[in-house]
C-alpha cells in the first residue's frame, strides 16, 4: 500500500496551489475563514470560477467536462480548495444529481440539465427526509399519482437544505402505496421549484440562520419525462446518490486550515497569566485532536489507494464520514473554549488580540456544527451500517 504522494502528484497539487492563490478572492476567503454568511452569489461566484477553468466537476466524464483526474488529484484539489479557504461546493447538483443522471438519466435529461449544473446557472436541493422518514427513509410518504404524461405530488420534505435559493429539487416519491417491499414503491423525480403549489417555509437552526426548509407540495405536476429510471426504481437511484453523500463529509483540508487557525488563535489566550497553549490539559485536547485528524488524513489515503487500485470503496467508508464530523466538531468546541466568554455574540471584541467578527462567530459556529453528525445519515446511522456491512455484526 502507497500512502505516500507520488512526484507528479506533488507537482499537480502545487499547481492547485499557485492556481488557488491567484483566483480566490480575498472577499469571499475572508467570509469563509470567519464563518460569514455565503449567499447564492457567493456559491455560485466559486462555482462560476471553477467552470470557467474547467476545473468545476472533476469526476464526471470528460465529455461532460470532467478533467480526467485520477481520485487521488481529485482529493488533492478538495483538501487544497478547504485548506485554502475556498467557499463550500454545493453538492446536490454537481455530487448529487450530476452523477445519478449521468448513470440513470436518459440523453435528453443528460443534455439538459447537466450543461446548466455545471455552469452554475441552476442551483439544486436535496429532497429525501420527511417528518417521519428520516433514518428509515424508505417509509416516505410524499406521493406521485401518475395521470397521463404527468404526475400530481403532493407531500411534505423536510430539512430540505437551500430549498429557499434553489431553482430544483430532487425527491424521493411514493408512486405505488401498495408496493412490497416498500422500497419498490419509490421513484426519482426532478422538480422545478416554480412550479406551481410548491411552498417553502423556513425553519431556522439554533445559530439563527436560515439554511433547512420544510418544502410543502400540494397538486405539484410534473411531467413524466422528468422522471430518473424507471418507476419503482428511485431506491436504486437513491442508494447509489448516499455513496456519493458520504465521501463527500470529511472536509479534511478545511479541518487542517482550522486546526492551524485553533493553534494560533489560543497560542495568544491567556489563562492564569499564562497562554493557553501552556495549559496542559488544553494542549492534551489539542494533541489529541491533532493526532485524530492525521490518522483520519491517512485513512482516507487507503480509501484512495483502495479505488486507485480500481476498487470500491466499501461499506467502512462511512468511517470517513464518523471521524471527519466528529473533528469538525471538536475544532469548533475547542475554539470556543479558547475564546471563553468573549465567543458569546454579544460580547465586546478586544481589538488587537482578536480579528473583528470571527471570535462573535463562534458560539454560532459551534451550534451550527451540531449539524455534521446528523446530515447525510447520522453518525448512528453510520456505525449500523459499519457494523452490518463491513464487520459482520
Ligand atoms: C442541517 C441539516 C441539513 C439537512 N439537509 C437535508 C437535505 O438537504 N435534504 C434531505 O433530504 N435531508 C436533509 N437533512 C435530513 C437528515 O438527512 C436527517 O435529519 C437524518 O437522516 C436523520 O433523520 P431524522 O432527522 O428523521 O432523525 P431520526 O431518523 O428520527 O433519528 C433520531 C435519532 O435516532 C437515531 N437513530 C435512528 N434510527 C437509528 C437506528 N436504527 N440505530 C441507531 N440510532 C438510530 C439517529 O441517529 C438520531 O440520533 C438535513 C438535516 C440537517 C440537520
Amino acid at each position: 500500500m502507497d500512502l505516500g504522494y507520488s512526484a507528479d502528484e506533488r507537482a499537480f497539487r502545487d499547481e492547485v496551489r499557485t492556481w488557488l492563490r491567484e483566483h480566490l478572492s480575498a472577499t469571499a476567503r475572508d467570509k469563509v475563514v470567519r464563518y460569514a454568511h455565503l449567499d447564492r452569489e457567493d456559491l455560485l461566484d466559486w462555482h462560476r470560477t471553477l467552470a470557467v477553468k474547467g476545473w468545476i466537476a472533476p469526476a464526471w466524464p470528460p465529455e461532460w467536462g470532467g478533467t480526467g483526474w485520477s481520485v487521488v488529484q481529485r482529493y488533492i484539489f478538495e483538501e487544497e480548495c478547504g485548506y485554502a479557504g475556498a467557499p463550500p461546493l454545493m453538492p446536490f447538483g454537481l455530487a448529487m444529481c450530476g452523477p445519478v443522471l449521468l448513470e440513470f438519466g436518459t440523453e435528453a435529461q443528460k443534455a439538459r440539465f447537466l450543461p446548466r449544473i455545471y455552469r452554475g446557472d441552476d442551483l439544486w436541493c436535496q429532497g429525501y427526509s420527511e417528518p417521519a422518514a428520516g433514518s428509515d427513509l424508505a417509509s416516505l410518504r410524499t406521493s406521485a399519482a401518475r395521470r397521463g404524461d404527468h404526475y400530481v405530488v403532493n407531500g411534505q420534505k423536510l430539512w430540505t437544505t437551500m430549498a429557499h435559493v434553489a431553482d430544483w429539487i430532487f425527491c424521493l416519491v411514493r408512486t405505488d402505496a401498495e408496493a412490497q417491499p416498500r422500497q419498490a414503491g419509490i421513484s426519482f423525480l426532478l422538480i422545478d421549484m416554480r412550479t406551481p403549489g410548491i411552498t417553502i417555509r423556513p425553519l431556522m437552526l439554533m445559530d439563527g440562520r436560515h439554511e433547512v426548509n420544510e418544502v410543502f407540495f400540494d397538486d405539484v405536476v410534473v411531467p413524466v419525462d422528468n422522471r430518473v429510471h424507471d418507476e419503482g426504481k428511485g431506491w436504486t437511484v437513491a442508494k447509489y446518490l448516499l455513496g456519493y453523500e458520504r465521501m463527500n463529509t470529511a472536509r479534511i483540508g478545511t479541518s487542517k486550515r482550522e486546526l492551524e487557525r485553533l493553534k494560533s488563535f489560543a497560542g495568544v489566550q491567556r489563562r492564569n497569566g499564562r497562554p493557553l497553549t501552556d495549559d496542559p490539559r488544553f494542549r492534551d485536547r489539542l494533541s489529541r485532536l491533532e493526532i485524530e485528524l492525521a490518522a483520519l488524513s491517512i485513512t482516507n489515503l487507503r480509501f484512495l489507494d483502495r479505488l486507485r487500485g480500481g476498487n470500491p470503496p466499501g461499506a467502512d467508508v462511512s468511517m470517513l464520514k464518523i471521524k471527519g464530523t466528529e473533528i469538525q466538531q471538536a475544532l469548533s468546541e475547542l475554539m470556543l473554549e479558547a475564546a471563553g466568554p468573549m465567543a458569546q455574540a454579544i460580547a465586546p471584541v478586544d481589538e488587537g488580540v482578536l480579528e473583528d467578527g470571527f471570535v462573535a462567530a463562534l458560539a454560532a459556529r459551534y451550534c451550527n456544527m451540531r449539524k455534521t453528525t446528523i446530515y447525510a445519515g447520522s453518525n448512528e446511522i453510520q456505525r449500523n451500517i459499519i457494523a452490518r456491512h463491513a464487520l459482520g455484526l
